[in-house]
């Protein structure tokens, strides 16, 4: 038997259990990871699910929580600044241009950290989502690209603090993040990075399938996928192919169900803990969205400059009718026939929301949908989960009485 010496801290006598057996946010489990270790012992506190406390972490993280008398910080977060920006040679086989990567590569080769907590992929599936802690920039890279699934990131957290490991750059999106920031005190570690992605509409290993076979005309050849400004999901193919698929022609009433009923309670899209946050959804088409948190966010960024071009972020159109249309076709599980989907993709392109209010647009759509999603599925949590920005931003709209 092991008897326990009191200076342990206490999450080490949670008992290890076999990865997945207990999910305290039940159906809300977004799969971070963190009830695979011993930090489950912290669950109740760290979870997004469960504790709702962005606010707080914002004050910790960033040294003040959003300023809710400025609508940007509603919409994006506590911000030093935004950009756009691209690689000027981009990573081949990544997301977007490879920021993420090349933020990460560079922190190992400089020395600033041991280790990049990061999700590569399966050896026998390209989408099955595989946490390590990469310890050399060929390890980052063979993370490159996203695993569009629940990806358990912080189960990799007891190899983190057993490894003695005192420098870190954790990449992930924004469940994940929360739940690593509540428990970043316990850790051990003497600086963290976070590096985020903004994250929507995610779905489990089965939803994927679906929601590819649902949408795509050649599922199995789906290298990866994204949501675009232009209105359309781009799937890419092994050949390098581009299939176009117009979000309005999605089979709406098929998919209802596709999204993990975590993403569909989430309020936190532009993950507002990371030090600097990666994305594209602010930018202009081909560019990579860039929000620098805080002055480790800048550190982070300011190592990579030399390879990126940059612009300011800019806006145009109003997003306001468009989102306001959406939410009955929505809840109705509206879909249009392929050819007028078509069509309206191509007007909505042209005249609609681009930058920062394309950024908006899609906040707004999801945001509304979750909403509405907690307050019908969970309206004894729905005050205490959605945030006070989020329900200003809800706020702006009119919705179904019930
Ligand atoms: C599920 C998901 C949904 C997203 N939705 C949006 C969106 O709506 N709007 C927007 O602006 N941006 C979104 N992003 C971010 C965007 O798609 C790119 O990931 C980001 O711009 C970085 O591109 P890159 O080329 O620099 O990344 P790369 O250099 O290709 O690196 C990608 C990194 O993402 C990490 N990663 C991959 N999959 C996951 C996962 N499931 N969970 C956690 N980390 C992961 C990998 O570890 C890798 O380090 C999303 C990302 C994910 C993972």
């Amino acid at each position: 038997m092991t008897s326990v010496t009191p200076d342990v801290p206490k999450h080490q006598k949670a008992k290890a259990l076999k990865p997945g057996s207990r999910r305290p946010a039940k159906e809300l489990c977004s799969e971070c990871g963190l009830c695979d270790t011993y930090y489950i012992h912290y669950v109740k506190e760290a979870c997004a699910f469960l504790n709702q406390q962005i606010a707080e972490l914002e004050a910790i993280a960033h040294g003040r929580s959003r300023d809710l008398d400025n609508e940007d910080e509603w919409y994006f977060g506590v911000s030093q600044n935004m950009m756009a920006a691209r690689r000027i040679e981009p990573i081949p086989g990544a997301q977007w241009t490879g920021i993420v990567s090349t933020i990460a590569c560079e922190m190992l080769e400089r020395g600033l950290v041991e280790g990049v907590v990061c999700v590569q992929n399966s050896p026998d599936d390209r989408f099955q989502p595989m946490p390590v802690i990469a310890r050399t920039p060929e390890e980052v890279l063979a993370a490159r690209v996203n695993k569009p699934t629940l990806s358990p990131n912080l189960s990799i957290l007891e190899q983190v603090e057993r490894s003695g490991m005192k420098r870190l750059l954790a990449i992930g999106v924004g469940c994940q993040i929360q739940a690593l920031r509540a428990v970043q005190a316990e850790l051990g570690l003497e600086k963290l990075y976070v590096l985020g992605t903004p994250c929507v509409d995610n779905v489990t290993r089965e939803g994927l399938q679906k929601f590819l076979e649902t949408t795509s005309q050649s599922p199995d050849t789906v290298v990866h996928y994204e949501f675009m400004q232009d209105f359309r999901v781009h799937f890419k193919h092994e050949d390098g192919s581009i299939e176009k698929v117009p979000f309005f022609g999605l089979n709406t009433k098929k998919l209802k169900d596709v999204f993990a009923p975590s993403c569909l309670s989430c309020f936190d899209y532009v993950n507002s803990l990371a030090d600097l946050v990666v994305g594209y959804m602010g930018a202009p088409f081909g560019w990579q969205w860039i929000v620098v948190r805080n002055d480790t966010g800048r550190e982070m960024l300011d190592l990579v400059r030399p390879l990126l071009e940059t612009q300011a972020v800019s806006s145009s159109g109003d997003r306001r009718q468009a989102v306001q249309q959406s939410i009955p076709a929505y809840e109705k599980g509206v879909t249009l026939p392929m050819w007028a989907a078509k069509l309206m993709g191509v007007v909505i392109e042209r005249i609609g929301p681009k930058g920062l209010e394309y950024a908006r647009f899609s906040i707004d759509s999801h945001f509304t949908r979750n909403y509405l999603y907690v307050r019908r599925t969970h309206p004894e949590k729905l005050d205490d989960h959605v945030p006070e920005f989020a329900k200003r931003i809800v706020g702006q709209y009119q919705l179904p009485d019930s």
